[in-house]
């Protein structure tokens, strides 16, 4: 049965360990869970030191609370229940409580907090008090176990009224995006980077989204599907900048005047160089890939290195050290999944040659680079991106008919 909430109390993560901080941390925090909530007119959001407090003011707490539970930087979270500061009507909310939730013999306890001394009863009296009027209310029901209770009702006794709650549910932990500085992602429409923009988000990065496509080599639906993985992720931090990069003319460039070993490095340190150029131009202090080690020809350190070279900003790769099976199940958790598996080609599977180095040596990268403009290739790339909007939902894939009828 449903019980009709009045507040939903937020228990803060990591953050409440990193001292000097705090403040700017749940600043953010508070930001980020307004913006998670915003289209609920009445909710108020109030960032406290210890605790931040949602007031429902009316609105049904469930689907306020599929919303936080994509809000990093939480540890857990509790509906609760308001009412005047007295031992009564205290009372009389745990027994409508307990009549709500329990339907069959279960153990309890009752676990008392009194954020305001001032009131009259201490927690010990009221965890007694409250205990023993509802084992005279229920006797055929309940039971105490203070230690391994089936159901802890929780009492916060505050200034401004007395809050009960019996659910606690698990945040998604990490930290509030934004506290962790900006990075610049490269999004293909694979599996593994979407998982690592959530790695990185989940450690408050706030995250701009580069996206490389090479019309007509790829598809209207390459790029359909990178915007939508952009959606799907925008769920952890609001919405999100998805910048467009044409890449064809490099592309083309890079198959007709590098030798076929040397593609897929020098494709990539392109790549690499935009992404930064990017990052400068965006003051974002790192950037991002989906990067596992060992996975795919391009992906051993040589390569790492060969590619690297290009830049002395930081590239982070957040799923470095995982399997595939690992990532797989994050995308899976993160509903990433489905989508990176629809079956269009992105740049690289168009142009990845059949066997590619797999440890290139840097100068002769930067040897067969010579033959290239590569100030004019970058120039020409730039001038030509485009940048989206992305909020969490948008559609891009089922706006075109055609695109599912053509997976038949
Ligand atoms: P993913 O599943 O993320 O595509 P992958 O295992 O297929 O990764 P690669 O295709 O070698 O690996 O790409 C390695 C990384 O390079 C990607 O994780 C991504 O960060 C970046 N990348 C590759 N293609 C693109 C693209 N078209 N646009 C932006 N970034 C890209
Ligand atoms: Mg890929």
């Amino acid at each position: 049965m449903t019980v009709n909430y009045d507040e939903v109390m937020v228990r803060y993560g990591e953050l409440s360990t990193k001292g000097h901080n705090r403040k700017s941390f749940i600043d953010r925090l508070g930001s980020n869970v307004r913006h998670a909530v915003h289209n609920f007119a009445d909710v108020k959001v109030h960032p406290g030191p210890d605790r931040l407090h949602i007031t429902l003011n009316g609105t049904p707490s469930q689907p306020v609370m599929d919303r936080l539970s994509a809000v990093f930087g939480i540890q857990n979270f509790s509906p609760s229940i308001k009412v005047e500061r007295t031992f009564d009507a205290t009372k009389e909310a745990a027994i409508a409580l307990v009549k709500k939730v329990v339907n069959h013999p279960q153990t309890f306890k009752i676990q008392t907090r009194r954020a305001d001394h001032d009131f009259s009863m201490d927690s010990m009296q009221m965890n007694r008090d409250l205990g023993g009027a509802l084992l005279d209310e229920f006797p055929d029901l309940l039971t105490v176990d203070v230690h391994h209770p089936d159901l802890e009702i929780r009492v916060e006794i505050r200034k401004n009224g007395i809050f009960l709650s019996c659910e606690t549910i698990k945040g998604a932990g990490g930290l509030p995006v934004g506290t962790a500085g900006k990075g610049m992602m490269m999004l293909s429409g694979g599996i593994d980077s979407p998982v690592a923009a959530y790695l990185a988000m989940k450690r408050g990065v706030d995250l701009e989204m580069v996206h490389f496509y090479s019309p007509p080599y790829t598809s209207e639906q390459a790029l359909a599907k990178a915007k939508e993985l952009t959606a799907k992720l925008a769920k952890y931090s609001g919405r999100i900048k998805f910048i467009q990069v044409p890449f064809t003319e490099i592309q083309e460039t890079v198959k007709e005047k590098v030798p076929e070993g040397y593609l897929m490095t020098v494709q990539r340190r392109f790549m690499l160089r935009l992404a930064v150029e990017l990052a400068h131009r965006r003051r974002r202090l790192a950037v991002f890939n989906g990067e596992s080690l060992g996975q795919v020809a391009s992906q051993t350190m040589e390569s790492m290195r060969a590619i690297e070279e290009v830049t002395n900003l930081p590239v982070l790769r957040p799923v470095l050290s995982y399997d595939k099976t690992e990532i797989i199940k994050i995308a899976e958790d993160i509903d990433t999944y489905d989508l990176s598996i629809l079956p269009y080609e992105d740049c690289c599977t168009v142009f990845t040659p059949p066997r590619p180095k797999t440890k290139p040596r840097v100068d002769k990268a930067r040897q067969y680079e010579q033959a290239l403009d590569v100030d004019g290739l970058m120039q020409r790339a730039l001038d030509g991106i485009q940048i989206t909007t992305i909020h969490p939902g948008d559609e891009f894939l089922n706006a075109n008919e055609d695109v599912f009828a053509e997976l038949l």
